[in-house]
């Protein structure tokens, strides 16, 4: 099962979108309410928020194959050595931000199609990290790691056939 939980502000849109994509590819979906985001991720010098602080403030799923939490954000993330990331996992917790997925953060004119295809594809990225897959060499698979916004465009929303029989293998079932 993915629980799906928002954390701070994100729209309703947003969450309504992941709930039926998800639920589609991964069969059960619950929706958590929204989490506040924890005080002490805010780093007075940077305008951006501690990816790992807020990851562990979430509560951790039941464990069994298959469940996962994907906590949604729209606030710029950075994790200790990195400047920033689309999304962090943490045994079976992950989060993705929404900040770095719209045109508009690079000064472009907004495309909410576009916007919403690399939410998704994030999501089912750090979603198969959950479900202990690594990164894959094929640059169109979901699992390919993302170093900037066109590695994400680039890539597709699926995993590639190798990815799926090592989901399938962890007793985790993906349907595309
Ligand atoms: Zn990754
Ligand atoms: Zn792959």
């Amino acid at each position: 099962m993915i629980i799906l939980q928002s954390i701070g502000v994100v729209d309703r849109g947003s969450i309504t979108f992941f709930e039926g994509e998800l639920r589609s590819i991964f069969d059960t979906v619950k929706v958590r309410p929204a989490a506040k985001v924890p005080a002490s991720a805010h780093v007075p010098e940077r305008d951006q928020l501690d990816g790992a602080t807020i990851l562990q403030s979430l509560p951790a799923p039941e464990p069994g194959a298959g469940d996962a939490l994907l906590g949604v954000i729209d606030e710029d993330l950075f994790v200790a050595d990195l400047n920033f990331v689309f999304g962090l996992v943490y045994g079976s917790r992950a989060i993705i931000s929404l900040a770095r997925l719209r045109q508009e953060f690079y000064s472009l004119s907004p495309n909410q199609d576009l916007f919403r295809e690399r939410a998704l594809k994030e999501a089912v990225h750090e979603l198969g990290h959950v479900f202990g897959l690594p990164h894959c060499s094929d640059r169109r698979c979901v699992m390919h790691f993302s170093n900037s916004i066109s590695d994400t465009d680039f890539k597709g929303w699926m995993y590639c056939e190798r990815c799926r029989e090592m989901l399938e293998d962890s007793g985790v079932k993906a349907s595309f």
